[in-house]
């Protein structure tokens, strides 16, 4: 159990500085109720479970991403990809200036990577492909910064879901944020997340992680096993040699080179929906029509509002979802 110790600092001046530092949004969780509220009991991933010394605190930090990216129309479009790659290099420097900063300041903290995932707990096809060790977006909602949306991507009021997110942990006693109460998504009355996505991934307060991880991370660990386990199958050494040389093996390489494609991927559902500030001005005319809509998907959407009752989905995630009481 982390135990907090004194500190000099005060959430406000450790604001300050990670704003000073790059940062657009900042929040300070409470390391024991991210403890005592684990996302997924089955699979239990808190503060506690990386470190029971530097983790009483979980400092979330948020960078907008880049408003022409979204405007795109085309979920694999490599500007999105590379762009998102360079946002999630900036966020760690930015994540280890700010450790540096709060150690010579007297507070150890710990930089998690949002992005680093436990190949132990990957089982092929049964499970999400990317754990991580904490989830970013659970400990955004516990710091005050947003909402689970209905396909539980975060949604801030200010950029909507469109945020790159980065974790600092310390048990420096800085005051913590609290958590909003009220849901920020606009539930399937908007569905607009269901409408865009390509894999088709987006249900009733639920996401199929299976379906979304071939396009959030199109050439990701996944995609590299099988191609490669294909390539060990064929038993004609010149085609062996052919498929080496081709196209799958070109992407892996690129993606490998800069993780473009690997930690980064598509994200439709957070260009198109209409929560945050910047959307009306700055997205709205370029997202507002959506070309993978269909009308199974309006349909399933239609069912969803008209269900008499929320899923269990919804009351499993509900304490970061927020209360849909006005929306319902
Ligand atoms: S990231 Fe892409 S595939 Fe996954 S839910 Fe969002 S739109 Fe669908
Ligand atoms: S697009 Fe609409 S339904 Fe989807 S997360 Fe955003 S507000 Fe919620």
């Amino acid at each position: 159990m982390n135990e907090l110790i004194p500190t000099t600092l005060t959430s406000e001046v450790l604001k300050e500085k990670a704003r000073s530092l790059g940062a657009d949004l900042v929040g300070i969780a409470d390391g024991a109720l991210m403890d005592q509220f684990p996302p997924d009991p089955d699979n239990p991933r808190t503060p506690s479970h990386i470190t029971e010394i530097d983790g009483a605190r979980v400092i979330v930090l948020a960078k907008r991403i880049s408003f022409a990216t979204s405007r795109l129309p085309k979920w694999n479009d490599q500007h999105k990809f590379y762009g998102d790659e360079l946002l999630i290099s900036a966020l760690e420097e930015l994540a280890l200036d700010l450790v540096f900063w709060m150690e010579d300041n007297g507070a150890p903290a710990l930089l998690v990577p949002y992005h680093h995932v436990d190949p132990l707990k990957f089982t092929k096809g049964q499970d999400a492909q990317a754990t991580h060790p904490l989830s970013a977006e659970h400990a955004a909602v516990e710091a005050g910064l947003g909402t689970l949306g209905l396909n539980h991507q975060l949604i801030t009021p200010e950029y909507g879901p469109r945020v790159i997110l980065g974790i600092v942990m310390t048990s420096a006693d800085i005051e913590p944020d609290k958590k909003m109460a009220d849901a920020l998504c606009l539930g399937p009355e908007c569905g607009r997340c269901l409408s865009a996505c390509p894999a088709d991934a987006v249900q009733h307060w639920d996401r199929d992680w299976v379906a979304c991880d071939k396009y959030r991370s199109p050439f990701g660990f996944e995609f590299m096993s099988d191609y490669l386990t294909s390539v060990l199958k064929e038993p004609d050494q010149a085609a062996q040699i052919g498929m080496l040389r081709g196209m799958e093996s070109s992407e892996i390489f690129q993606a490998m080179l800069r993780g473009s494609g690997i930690i980064t991927g598509c994200r439709r559902c957070a260009d198109v929906c209409p929560v945050g500030g910047d959307y009306e001005d700055l997205l709205k005319k370029w997202v507002d029509e959506i070309p993978e809509v269909t009308p199974e998907k309006l349909n399933r959407l239609k069912e969803m509002v008209a269900a008499a009752t929320l899923p269990e989905a919804y009351e499993q995630q509900s304490r970061w979802i927020g209360n849909l009481d006005a929306k319902i």
